[in-house]
């Protein structure tokens, strides 16, 4: 299918959507069947050298409590995922360089040999970093775009440029990783034509999976006061991203079910096959926070059930 930009901006402004979404169902069914993929998902630290407009672990900042996880706590947590079923751990971090490409790559190294795929999302690094990760084992790589709009991303992340985050894209690519973006929806000054824009970079990126999620405004930074996205406008991007990438793993994110936990539910029935569990240590969970959010106190074995039954309960095969 090649959609081009304005008819992806026309089929967005649909007044009935329900087609498109079926269609979505459909090729979802056919190309990634019917099992949901749970993914691990660890948040190791959230200090960040960024100042990204929209989000709460920017540097800037100062009343968000910061915390790390030493190495060593890393392994064993993933190691505690692999054990209570997991197959993938995502690690994930603000941009730390505390972390060093030389600490990642040991830690991926430790953890490989249990049989779990790790997935990086620590931001931006060279070429050859991207390369070392792979070298050392990891499978893939996470950096969503956020915006299409080089003017609107330079507006939200006054650290970087667009251009400069697809560069890093191409190469996580290039490096053999599988490659993960993804965008926001409702971000202040963004556009159909924009999220028409966004869906097609997606595409011209090759990305082999991509979280798309509402903009949620945190209290604590420049964008407070702004409106949150649309889960309606979410799913309905979703749904074209199925259509446009149709073998892609497409995660309901965590930020739909914050803003809206049955159409976090619903979202599986129009394009999306993942979803993302926390194994974060308690104390740190509701730190992380990217968006405002507090998340319930279940440890890994238990987390692990819970998302096991809700995927059964939707009628869909957990993995
Ligand atoms: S969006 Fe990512 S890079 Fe930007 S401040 Fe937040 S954690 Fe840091």
């Amino acid at each position: 299918m090649d959609k081009n930009r304005e008819q992806l901006r026309e089929l967005l402004a649909r007044e009935d959507f329900s087609e498109i979404f079926e269609r979505a169902d459909t090729l979802r069914r056919e190309q990634v069947g019917d099992t949901i993929r749970v993914r691990a998902l660890l948040e190791f630290s959230n200090y960040c050298r960024r100042s990204c407009r929209y989000c709460g672990l920017n540097c800037r900042n100062p009343k968000l409590e910061r915390f790390r996880l030493e190495p060593a706590e890393i392994v064993e947590t993933a190691l505690a995922a692999r054990e209570a079923g997991y197959r993938t751990i995502v690690l994930q971090s603000g941009e730390d360089p505390y972390y060093t490409p030389e600490i990642l790559g040991e830690m991926v190294r430790k953890i490989k040999p249990s049989g779990i795929a790790v997935t990086l999302s620590c931001g931006e690094f060279s070429r050859e970093e991207y390369r070392y990760f792979r070298e050392c084992g990891a499978d893939r790589y996470l950096l969503k775009h956020e915006t299409s709009d080089p003017n609107l991303y330079a507006g939200l992340h006054p650290d970087s440029t667009l251009e400069q985050r697809v560069q890093c894209q191409r190469y996580i690519k290039e490096a053999g990783l599988e490659t993960g973006g993804g965008f926001m929806i409702g971000l202040p000054g963004q556009t159909l034509d924009t999220i028409a824009g966004d869906l097609l970079l997606l595409r011209e990126i090759g990305c082999d999976m991509a979280g798309i999620g509402p903009f949620l405004p945190h209290p604590d930074t420049p964008l407070r006061d702004a409106a949150h996205g649309s889960a309606q406008l979410t799913m309905r991007a979703v749904a074209l991203a199925r259509l446009l990438l149709p073998r892609a793993n497409l995660p309901a994110t965590t930020a739909l079910g914050v803003l809206d936990a049955k159409e976090k539910r619903s979202v599986f029935s129009c394009g999306a096959n993942v979803i993302m569990q926390k194994v974060t240590p308690q104390r740190m969970k509701n730190l992380y926070q990217i968006y405002p959010a507090s998340f319930e106190e279940v440890d890994i074995p238990e987390g692990r059930k819970r998302v096991e039954q809700e995927i059964v309960s939707l009628g869909r095969i957990p993995e």
